[in-house]
């Protein structure tokens, strides 16, 4: 089998991390005021106002992808990028901020798209076989595990437009973005044609 065309470490030792943490505070780390300084005393009207959820891929970076700026977005990334293990975030999230924008970014070539639901329900019994029914039918439901179209995404934004954890104008708000990681381009994919 050909070797990986980047260096992946199988684990790394303690000792490597806390001289990588030592070089960084050296280096790169600005130290900042307390959060409540940053915004002003008042986070629901300074923000940030935009949550931005997003597949944990490191193809897949929105800050990257999408030129955002920190502190200009709240990032929340998972397996795929999908959002209902992101859906009580949200809402904690606009209980301190106030939320105004969701975007949700999938891409291409996701490793899930590489397993079927039933393999991943298959593999975790086979590795948990105490689960009770109840608690493999939860798992099947929050699998992040998807296929490489649009039909994911217009089913996420379909969760958000109707979940009851969400203010109705932030679930209005959502918007649906596909990555193509080849060209690194992104297209918006529209879910009102589902409503
Ligand atoms: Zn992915």
């Amino acid at each position: 089998m050909a070797s990986p065309p980047v260096d992946i470490p199988a684990k790394l030792e303690i000792d490597e991390l806390l001289e990588r943490n030592r070089a960084y505070a050296a280096s790169t780390h600005k130290s900042l005021p307390p959060l409540m300084n940053i915004l002003g005393g008042d986070a629901k009207k300074n923000g940030p106002h935009i949550v931005v959820v997003s597949c944990l891929d490191s193809r897949a970076n929105p800050y990257e992808v999408l030129g955002f700026k920190p502190y200009e977005i709240i990032c929340i990334r998972n397996v795929s990028g999908r959002v209902t293990p992101a859906l009580i975030d949200i809402a904690t999230l606009d209980a301190f901020f106030h939320i105004n924008q969701i975007i949700v970014l999938h891409h291409t070539n996701c490793g899930v798209t590489h397993l079927t639901p039933e393999r991943g329900l298959n593999d975790l019994l086979s590795k948990c076989p105490d689960l009770t029914p109840k608690q493999a039918q939860y798992a099947k439901e929050l699998s992040p595990i998807r296929s490489d179209d649009d039909n994911w995404l217009k089913a996420d934004l379909k969760i958000l437009r109707e979940t009851p954890y969400l203010r109705k104008e932030i679930a209005e708000s959502a918007v649906g973005l596909y990555l193509d990681v080849k060209t690194g381009l992104v297209r918006e994919v529209n879910d009102r044609t589902l409503i």
